[in-house]
């Protein structure tokens, strides 16, 4: 039998955040005097492998960054995060994918991400990748690479049997239906399910609708939506009904990066703990991502494994 090297394997984004707050957004023209800044390294793809890796699993990127101070900061993360970078490339003369992010003083953000080196992993990466994703348990993949790479990972994984969650986040409108066919797991927030499935989404009754056009007309294998402090919702077959798995009430004080938080903890379970049933799998992912929207920052309040209660180990 092979050994498994890596349990978890990413593909996806690097960006460095640069955090802004002020006490509104800028109009067109407006220069404004913030409150406050913060930087860290985030991106989905990172922020979902350091989630997974701080919680004890073994886990690699394959991903891209630039031989600026940002791209050494990544390389510095993934080390002491538990993450393998043996396929985190370095590009000469190439900027790490950036976030500009200001957020105003009512919650209203804004968002310009620079995808720099992000938009240099090719498909050949993958190919040379081939014996990380052959080896891992799970495979993990969002929305801000190529989505000609995040196919081909997604198809290299299923070839050696490899379990694949997809997150197609940002929310993309008019993806092929590969992308709904591939994974194993298809799991999105409110905002990606009301464009995928085209209605509205606010509710535990409108996801389980939303969830079962994504199973019926999508052919999803099986879908997962997040409700923040709802929690989620959870259909396992296309002739089943979405199951509605509730989370604790916390007081939130910033849920940027829940959603990885939630994904690189369902990733953990499932490579460490497969015999649990899946909606025990996420109640403690739910429970795991309501600890991190208690504290500041986004992969710097993901908890490590020493960080949990028992009962969710
Ligand atoms: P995203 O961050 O992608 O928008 P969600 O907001 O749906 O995703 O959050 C993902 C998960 O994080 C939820 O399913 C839930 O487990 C947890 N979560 C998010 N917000 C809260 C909150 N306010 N209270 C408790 N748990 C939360």
């Amino acid at each position: 039998m092979s050994q498994c090297v890596h349990e978890v394997v990413v593909v996806g984004s690097c960006n460095t955040d640069f955090i802004s707050y002020a006490p509104h957004l800028p109009k067109e023209g407006e220069t404004l005097t913030g409150t406050k800044f913060e930087t860290g390294c985030g991106g989905k793809g990172a922020n979902q492998c350091v989630a997974a890796g701080k919680l004890g699993a073994k886990t690699a990127m394959i991903t891209k960054v630039g031989d600026d101070i940002f791209g050494k900061q990544f390389l510095e993360s993934f080390k002491v995060n538990n993450v393998n970078r043996d396929h985190v490339g370095v590009v000469k003369g190439v900027s790490t994918g950036v976030a500009a992010i200001s957020v105003a003083d009512n919650g209203a953000n804004c968002i310009i991400i620079v995808p720099g080196a992000n938009n240099l992993l090719s498909t050949d990466d993958i190919v040379a990748a081939e014996e990380t994703i052959k080896s891992a348990k799970i495979l993990v993949c969002q929305n801000e690479i190529s989505s000609d790479v995040t196919l081909a990972a997604l198809k290299l994984a299923k070839k050696h049997n490899v379990k694949c969650i997809f997150n197609p986040a940002p929310a993309q409108a008019g993806m092929q239906s590969d992308f709904f066919t591939t994974p194993d797991i298809f799991c999105v927030n409110e905002t990606e399910a009301e464009i995928m499935a085209g209605l509205t989404v606010n509710s535990v009754e409108s996801a389980n609708s939303a969830s079962k056009i994504l199973m019926k007309s999508k052919n999803c294998q099986s879908v997962i939506i997040t409700l923040g402090s709802n929690g989620c919702v959870y259909q396992a077959k296309v002739d089943d009904e979405p199951v509605h798995i509730p989370t604790e009430k916390v007081d939130a004080v910033d849920t940027t990066g829940a959603g990885d938080s939630f994904i690189g903890s369902l990733a953990f379970y499932i490579c460490r703990f497969p015999h649990l049933p899946m909606t025990e799998m996420l109640r403690r992912s739910n429970q795991i991502a309501s600890l991190s929207v208690t504290k500041r920052g986004t992969q710097i309040s993901f908890p490590t494994q020493a960080e949990l209660p028992i009962d969710l180990m």
